[in-house]
């Protein structure tokens, strides 16, 4: 255009290009900015026993062999054996498996679990680029270098757009000469001429400016992108893949059935429950404490005595009552009745005699079923849950929510095996997850999406895609 003195289109083209390019940029600007807000970016410090003293050190300089100290809430740092103390950890993240596990002295603890009640001491077993959290890190950095990055709409569209009209001009200059007789100025003035009248300034601007649009407002339902390549990529998804835990359902326990024996009320199975669990640490006795409706009377409550793995024993308005396993009440000599258990189940019994049971379970989330069904009003063909429990109470919940496969019991390494191989032929796979051991897979796949309600930061790092809430509705509301 400078050359025909069309400066005005040279400058006009330019012009709309930036300004749609720079709105762009901003709102994915803005989008990766909330990103990094959702996570709780404080600096990690391993509190390391020495001499009676405690310092806090980066987990990167702790020796294999360290005694260290872990406070209640936080996560562990390294991997190592519990030599004091005893909590209830949170070993979700890690491993997928939702129900609480016990830890004492002897437990070994993987780095990445969150420590729930007690302080522990560990003594760590190795150093931190060897510990469980650095290798799923690993995982994460080669899992994203394999990946090939989608294409923008624009530049797919300049992919053959900008040789057809270069050639095309090229042709110009050749052949105008050629065939007419004119002069070879002639022909290069027509072939610029040709390549300034076919420079799409139009579609340069209002591509960019759609997208500017559509990233505000997925932003706006927050799901946050990454990038602007992937409103359009999510639209070509055929296959999607969740975790479990966290990502469909709560990975918190609540009371489902309350199964009193006969002759006993509900409410006084609850009451009694509820009380001997009152000022218990485990999980499932919070969830107990919270089914009941009732008033709670702390000072009916004496002599607690949790026991690890078994449960709780306590005197309420001085009577004996104990909640806990079958195995834990049997031991105490109640009598219980025989038969599996189905899922997550805890007795209750009253001067040595049995109250009955509660059911609880890990509670689907309330948008997962219409996800699941909008999901494939959508499109998607092909929908499969991987989980890293391994109870049949996972493989229930999948199959409760229809979804095509269901594979138990997987680590990290494992996930990352089928959604491999779980790619299709034609569209695209999402992988929606939101612990640690889903960030491999989260930045394998063509599109990961990370549950940013409760999820941990290595899956929003890892992800391309993240859901604000943790609403599994959100993904199809995305694909629309
Ligand atoms: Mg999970």
């Amino acid at each position: 255009a400078m050359f025909l003195g069309d400066y005005s289109e040279a400058v006009g083209v330019m012009l709309f290009y930036r300004v749609g390019e720079y709105l762009q940029e901003r709102a994915v600007g803005s989008s990766r900015r909330s990103v990094s807000e959702l996570m709780s970016l404080r600096p990690e410090a391993v509190h390391v026993k020495k001499a009676g003293a405690v310092d806090d050190v980066p987990p990167s300089e702790v020796l294999p062999g360290s005694l260290i100290e872990v406070r209640p809430g936080e996560r562990v740092p390294l991997d190592g054996v519990v030599t004091g103390g005893c909590s209830v950890l949170d070993t979700s993240a890690m491993t997928g498996e939702s129900l609480p596990v016990e830890a004492g002295s002897g437990s070994s603890v993987l780095a990445g679990y969150i420590n729930g009640q007690g302080v522990l001491e560990v003594r760590t077993e190795r150093d931190w680029r060897h510990s469980a959290l650095a290798r799923v890190q690993e995982l994460v950095e080669a899992a994203s270098g394999r990946k090939s990055p989608l294409e923008g709409r624009l530049s797919s569209f300049s992919r053959i757009y900008t040789p057809l009209v270069i050639s095309i001009a090229a042709l110009v200059f050749l052949l105008y000469p050629l065939v007419t007789g004119g002069s070879w100025a002639d022909g290069l003035f027509r072939a610029l001429v040709l390549l300034v009248i076919s420079c799409p300034c139009a579609l340069v601007l209002s591509i960019p400016l759609g997208f500017f649009a559509g990233i505000g407002r997925a932003a706006r339902q927050g799901i946050l992108l990454k990038g602007s390549n992937y409103l359009d990529a999510l639209r070509k998804v055929k296959t999607v893949v969740f975790d479990k835990t966290g990502t469909l359902t709560e990975g918190v326990f609540s009371v489902d059935e309350v199964l009193p024996r006969d002759g006993v009320s509900p409410e006084e199975l609850l009451y009694w429950a509820a009380h001997a669990e009152l000022s218990a640490s485990h999980p499932l006795g919070r969830s107990i404490v919270k089914a009941y409706e009732g008033t709670l009377f702390p000072d009916r409550v004496a002599e607690l005595v949790e026991v690890t793995g078994g449960g709780v024993s306590a005197r309420v308005e001085g009577r004996p009552v104990l909640v806990g396993k079958k195995s834990f009440l049997q031991e105490a000599g109640v009598r219980t009745e025989e038969g599996e258990d189905r899922g997550v189940t805890v007795y209750a019994a009253l001067d040595g005699i049995l109250l009955g049971c509660l059911r609880l379970s890990d509670r689907v989330k309330p948008g997962a079923e219409r996800a699941v069904r909008k999901l494939r009003e959508l499109g998607v063909s092909n929908l499969v849950m991987l989980t890293g429990d391994s109870s049949s109470a996972g493989t229930e919940v999948g199959l409760k929510l229809g979804m095509d496969e269901v594979f138990c019991g997987l680590m990290p390494a494992g996930k990352l095996e089928h959604v491999r191989r779980l790619k299709p032929e034609t569209g695209l796979l999402a992988f929606v997850g939101d612990g640690m051991n889903d960030a491999p897979s989260l930045a394998a796949v063509d599109i990961g999406i990370a549950m940013g309600g409760v999820g941990s930061d290595t899956a929003l790092q890892a992800a391309d895609v993240v859901v604000m809430k943790g609403d599994p509705l959100a993904v199809p509301l995305g694909m629309m």
